[in-house]
């Protein structure tokens, strides 16, 4: 879709007299941002485009927002009849057939985890099903340890020829949560650009995809500062790029002066507290989805080194003093490689 001014442009060429007169006659159909908001996946989906007209906006609005549903109702494991959660009850005792989209996806998130080093795995969800961060509920160390035995991502044998699952120990459960929303936006702007969108943000919780810029300026994304809800630690400006960030304040309780939260460690099932906040930027959604949640658990150190290991992508880390580590490549855009911020509170 073109801005206004194209638009005029356009018009002007074909039909020099009349050009004016139309767009001041006809305001209805002047280009314009159209915007959504609703709670889908658990979270809040937002949408903003700039449509040539407002009916052609809303319905791709709308295309957004079913796609988010269908996802839903695909992976969400909250969902008994979602196909993820059919896999979890099944894939222990038989083989299980896939749709390509799954196979897909499960078949990414395993390379995230040899990525990842394992940080990243969707088995965490064997032992993460014994937390409910709304009910403060954890499991006992004896239930933890008991279920972390089923946690590794090689314990889900996936064949990509036959596309089908197959779990290799009894209490292994999959959890797409820490990509979904990632995959989700990625999914949705595919649909967008299809539809004849030029410029447009998707966002699902911490998670956005940006389509071109806005108004020839880039789109400005805010990442949040952990310990205070209004606060934004920095703003970064972007377009045509994927952000994703992982922190610690999405879910979580406390209890004995510990921050259980959900984002967990796949070797202890227990959440780590090195950092507060993990950014990935990048030009694929699902893909700084899942290095978010990875670099979580990898902490600072290593999280910043294996993101500079991969070179399209970029990173900002705010640790457990509230101080700000970023990416070599961030340094560009104004900010100081290796040194940090001032402390964010
Ligand atoms: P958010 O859901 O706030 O966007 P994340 O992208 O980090 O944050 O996703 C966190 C979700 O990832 C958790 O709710 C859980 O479903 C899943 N998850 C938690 N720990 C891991 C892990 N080590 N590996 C993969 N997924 C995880
Ligand atoms: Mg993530």
């Amino acid at each position: 879709m073109k801005n206004l001014a194209d638009h005029a442009d356009r018009r002007t060429v074909r039909w020099p007299l009349l050009a004016a007169a139309a767009i001041a006659l006809a305001p209805a159909a002047q280009a314009e941002w159209v915007s959504a908001q609703a709670a889908i996946m658990g979270t809040s989906i937002s949408v903003e485009l700039w449509a040539e007209e407002k009916a052609e906006g809303n319905a791709a609005v709308d295309a957004v927002m079913q796609e988010m549903h269908r996802i839903d109702r695909l992976m969400s494991t909250y969902k008994e009849d979602s196909a993820v959660s059919d896999v979890n009850r099944r894939a222990a005792r038989e083989t299980v057939s896939l749709d390509d989209e799954l196979t897909e996806l499960i078949s990414r998130a395993l390379t995230f985890s040899e990525l990842t080093d394992g940080a990243f795995d969707i088995t965490y969800a064997s032992v993460g099903k014994l937390y409910d961060y709304r009910e403060g509920v954890k499991p006992a160390d004896e239930a933890r340890e008991e279920a972390l035995r089923a946690v590794d991502f090689r314990n889900v044998i996936l064949d990509t020829e036959a596309r089908t699952v197959r779990f290799a120990h009894p209490g292994v459960r999959i959890d797409l949560g820490g990509v979904a929303k990632g995959y989700a936006v990625e999914s949705a702007v595919g649909i967008l650009r299809r539809l004849g969108v030029e410029h447009a943000i998707v966002t699902a919780g911490g998670d956005s995809r940006i389509l071109g810029d806005r108004q020839g300026r880039p789109w400005t994304v805010g990442i949040r500062n952990p310990r205070d809800r209004e606060g934004v630690a920095t703003r970064i400006p972007l377009q045509d790029e994927a952000i994703s960030t992982s922190g610690d304040y999405e879910r979580f309780f406390e209890a004995d002066g510990v921050r259980y939260h959900h984002i967990l460690r796949p070797s202890t099932g227990q959440s780590p507290s090195e950092v507060r906040s993990v950014t990935i930027i990048g030009s694929d959604a699902t893909t700084t989805d899942a290095l978010s949640t990875g670099v979580f658990v990898l902490g600072r150190e290593k999280g910043i080194e294996l993101i500079e290991s991969l070179g399209d992508f970029e990173a900002i880390v705010i640790d457990a003093d509230g101080v700000m580590h970023y990416t070599s490549g961030l340094a560009p855009a104004g900010y100081s490689s290796g040194l940090s911020e001032q402390p964010q509170r």
